[in-house]
């Protein structure tokens, strides 16, 4: 058993079909300790960084444009982090399945995630698969500033005379 953290991004198509609550009560029943919540308007760079392990795949370009919004014509996302005892297991547990078709249908993607004609999964949510997946994704979501807690090395930087904290 070891402590670990979880980037959840409740993507646009979990938003607009107003599923924020639900997600959010499904994720809770993983007794984990939330750490860090915002409302982000993806750009296309930080998608992209997101989005790298599967540069190549042929519904990459799809892919880009439903984490943007452009699918479902709403900018946002819910970035959340979470924290506790096998959170990555836990989580991935609640949220099921990437295929929402082969998703347990009690799971979040299972009872509310489809299958597009061009082939994406449009599964609400997104949940680290790893240690180092979450680490990478954390820190790419969130400044230290935006967690309650340092849960990575920090360092404090100076950018055109304003005092930055940023990760080491
Ligand atoms: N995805 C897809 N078709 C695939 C594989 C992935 O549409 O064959 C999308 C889906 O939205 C998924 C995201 O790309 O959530 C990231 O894929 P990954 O393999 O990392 O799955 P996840 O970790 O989200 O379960
Ligand atoms: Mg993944």
């Amino acid at each position: 058993m070891a402590i670990e953290q979880t980037l959840i991004l409740i993507k646009p198509d979990g938003l607009i079909k107003s599923l924020t609550g639900n997600v959010i009560s499904r994720l809770s029943e993983a007794k984990l300790t939330i750490m860090g919540a915002k409302v982000v308007r993806v750009s296309r760079d930080l998608a992209e960084k997101h989005y790298e392990h599967l540069r190549e795949k042929p519904f990459f370009e799809e892919l880009l444009n439903y984490i943007m919004g452009d699918v479902h014509k709403t900018y946002r996302v819910l970035a959340l982090v979470y924290q506790g005892e096998d959170a990555i297991t836990k989580i991935r547990d609640v949220v099921g399945e990437t295929d929402p078709e082969k998703a347990n249908p009690v799971s979040i993607r299972g009872a509310y995630g489809r299958v597009t004609r061009a082939g994406v999964f449009e599964n609400v949510v997104h949940a680290s698969s790893s240690p180092e997946d979450a680490e990478k994704e954390i820190k790419l979501w969130f400044m230290p500033d935006e967690i309650v807690e340092d849960l990575y090395p920090i360092k404090k930087i100076t950018l055109n005379n304003v005092k930055q904290t940023v990760w080491a």
